[in-house]
Parts: structure tokens; sequence; C-alpha cells
């Protein structure tokens, strides 16, 4: 590992990003999203009823609400469940996977659409090679490892359950998503930190985004920054200890 600010607390807790720190980004953007956008129809069709799909839709109708009030020109939706049908849906939730946008309402949507697919075998999971090893073994040292991604925590479950190496979820504690606040926002992290079994100091978040890396050190954190191939370029990412797999890091 490059050098970083000093750790003062030996690391007893461990939280993960997954796109492009566990996961490659190819993977979410090439594979997962596209699939999304492929069965979402569908699916709509198919679970309009579900209780679970109409409280992702009661968010979205909030959510709409709000893109309104902030001027984002949102394209039309009802206003109430009850006048809300799969057709207006699917325009809005492709207009915000258009823009790529961490809505709440959009992600559960969407790990039940992979669901499905994980379910039939057409879906399977990826992680980088060296994050099986790592996991186990940081496991076995008793670290509490925990995920923290804007993918729901469903989608989350999912992908560690069915990646290539094998069912990963033996060696994860708990799971966070937006549900928990913005990945950029202290706030989040400190709600976070409250659920693990040790300090914050002795947590260390590690992944791709200085900006998430930033939020994790004002709420007393210690951070990595991961750099995996097809990851975005970081600014100011002197700044952070960096590493570009887990066996680099010694903890
Ligand atoms: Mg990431």
């Amino acid at each position: 590992m490059t050098a970083g600010p000093p750790r003062e607390m030996p690391v007893r807790g461990i939280l993960l990003d997954i796109e492009g720190t566990t996961t490659p980004i190819d993977f979410v953007y090439q594979i997962l999203f596209p699939y999304a956008r492929t069965h979402c129809r569908d699916f709509l069709a198919a679970h309009w009823p579900s209780e679970e799909v109409q409280s992702d839709i009661a968010r979205l109708l909030e959510e709409h609400a709000e893109d309104k009030r902030r001027g984002l020109e949102p394209p039309d939706f009802p206003t109430t469940l009850k006048e809300t049908q799969p057709e207006s849906v699917l325009v809005y939730i492709l207009w915000l996977m258009d823009q790529d946008r961490k809505s709440t309402g959009l992600k559960s949507l969407q790990g039940k659409i992979w669901q499905n697919g994980y379910r039939t075998g057409t879906l399977r999971s990826q992680v980088f090679p060296d994050v099986p090893p790592a996991l186990a073994a940081w496991h076995f040292r008793m670290m509490d490892i925990r995920i923290f991604s804007s993918g729901s925590v469903l989608a989350q479950k999912l992908l560690f359950a069915q990646t290539e190496a094998g069912d990963l979820t033996k060696f994860i504690r708990g799971y966070f998503d937006t549900t928990s606040g913005a990945k950029t926002d202290p706030q989040s992290y400190r709600r976070i930190a409250a659920a693990f079994e040790c300090p914050v100091s002795a947590i260390l978040f590690i992944s791709d985004i200085t900006a998430e890396l930033n939020a994790a050190l004002t709420s007393g954190m210690q951070t990595a920054l991961c750099l995996r191939p097809g990851n975005r370029p970081q600014p100011e990412a002197s700044k952070y200890s960096l590493i570009r797999n887990f066996a680099e890091l010694s903890l």
C-alpha cells in the first residue's frame, strides 16, 4: 500500500463499496443495467399487483413530485397510485435509467428484476478474483464485513450470493443502500457505523470514488481508494491510501 494517513486504530470492521471495488464497473453497466432495461416492461406487467412493487411505485410517485419541484422536467406521471399504469412507470424509470439516477424506487425495482434473472440462471454476478479469498481471510480473523452500495439491499445480497466463485454472503454481516442516505453524505456513514460493534475509527471503508471516501473520513472512518481496471480517474486520488486489489491491504 502507498502512503496515506497513519492508521491510529487497528481495523475491526470493513465497509465495502461494490461497483469499481468488489465488482467490475463493466458488469454493472454492460450486464446488470441492460438486463433491467430489457426486462422491466415484462416485469411490471407480470408483477403489477404485488404489494412490494406497488410500494416501489408509491416511492417513485414521491420522487417524481420532487423531480418536478426541482425543475428537472421528468416525463408526465400520475399523482396518485390509483391512476398509475405500468406504461407511465416504464417511461419514468427509463428516464431515470438514462440519467443513471440513484433513485431508491428505481433501485428497488431493478433488484426485483435481477432476482428473476438470477433465479432462472440467466444472470451470474462477477467479483474480482482477489475478493473471495480476501473476504474468507477477513472473516476468519473475525472482521465485521459489511456492504454500502446504491444498489438495493436485495440486489446486493443477490450479487454476493450468485457469484461465479460461489456464495459469498456467509462472510458478510450487513448491507446498506440509499435508504441509509447518499454515499457522499457523512451522515450516512455515521448511521452505518452505529450498526457495527466497534468504534467508527476502527472501520475501514473501501471505494473507487473519492467523494465517498471523503464523506466516510468526515464521519471518522479510515479509508482506502480502490483502483480497478475500468474505474474512472478520481480527483485528489493521491490524498488517499491506494490499493489495486484487496490482497495489498495490510490490516
Ligand atoms: Mg463504486
